[in-house]
């Protein structure tokens, strides 16, 4: 653009620049209106964006769900892994399967010492009794 004359970028009045190659309006008001009419363009964008005049607000995604749940699988994985068998709780089917499996029948007494003949005290779970058995 290397004109004499400029055409004004706001009102698109034709104007001698006093300031060639920079100046891009014709007054300060029709540069400091076009810097105006560019801020409300800029602002009136982002608040398209708004939904009701409300701010937008992040959204819960699935994709953010799926990734929660995959961040507590991980967790939940690694406690598995680092945790020992024993010292895991007892779930739903470990005791499904104790009650399928039944009371062993004989329950060692462990602080009755044996006796003299290699008998071992046991606590009979059905009869709910002491016995001495090998
Ligand atoms: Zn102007």
């Amino acid at each position: 653009m290397d004109r004499y004359t400029y055409d004004c970028n706001y009102c698109g009045v034709e104007y001698i620049p006093k300031r060639r190659h920079v100046q891009k309006f014709c007054s300060n008001s029709c540069r400091v209106n076009n810097h105006k009419q560019k801020k409300k363009a800029q602002k009136h964008l982002t608040e398209s964006k708004k939904v009701d005049g409300m701010p937008r607000k992040d959204k819960m995604t699935w994709a953010g769900v799926g990734n929660a749940a995959a961040g507590t699988l991980a967790i939940n994985l690694a406690t598995n892994l680092f945790t020992k068998e024993e010292n895991k709780p007892a779930t739903k089917g470990d005791i499904q399967r104790l009650l399928k499996e039944g009371m062993p029948k004989f329950i060692l007494i462990k602080n009755i010492p044996p006796r003299s003949d290699g008998f071992r005290a046991y606590f009979d779970t059905t009869k709910q009794i002491l016995i001495y058995k090998i």
